[in-house]
């Protein structure tokens, strides 16, 4: 685990592509909306794809076996006096329930079958989005889909 500035850009493009190989075959759309010249974070390379790579499986799993579209965009937000490159992944699922929210980060929480969900996932992209100083955040609407996002702290450069 090594902290470095860099463009977020290359490690979400890396995680997509490892993590969704299997969705043209399985009727899954996947939009990928890459911000050019973000603010350089710093992060580190592996741990950023893995976390994308946690939230795709979820999303290909979410989206089984009718199909439909994941969307991966990358950008800016700012908030609480802090500029944020936020990384977020959204799926066209059935959503989540609202009780559930508050569940769905902690370990070995899974509504998936034995075998299929360990239940590690989220629990792991929230371990990663804190050694960042970051958070993670989701979004969802029942019938509608499911958005996650990634925030992570930007640190001005004169300093
Ligand atoms: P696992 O995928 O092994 O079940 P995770 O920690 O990755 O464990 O996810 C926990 C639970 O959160 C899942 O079992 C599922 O109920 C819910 N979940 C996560 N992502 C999504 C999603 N994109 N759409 C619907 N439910 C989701
Ligand atoms: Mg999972």
């Amino acid at each position: 685990f090594e902290l470095k500035r860099g463009d977020i850009n290359q490690p979400v493009r890396e995680g997509v592509e490892f993590f969704c190989d299997i969705c043209s075959q399985e009727k899954i759309k996947i939009i990928e909306n890459y911000t050019a010249e973000l603010p350089r974070v710093y992060f580190d390379h592996d741990s950023v794809k893995q976390a994308v790579g946690n939230l795709i499986t979820n999303a290909i799993d979410a989206l089984m076996p009718q199909g439909g579209t994941i969307t991966v965009r990358t950008g800016t937000e700012f908030s609480n006096e802090i500029t944020w490159v936020t990384v977020s992944v959204s799926d066209t699922g059935p959503g989540i329930p609202e009780e559930e929210l508050e569940l769905i980060f902690e370990p070995f929480y899974s509504t998936k079958k034995i075998g299929i969900g360990t239940g590690l996932g989220l629990s792991i992209v929230r371990k990663i989005m804190e050694e960042h100083r970051g958070f993670v955040r989701v979004k969802s609407r029942l019938g509608e889909g499911s958005t996650f996002i990634l925030y992570f702290p930007y640190q001005s450069e004169e300093e």
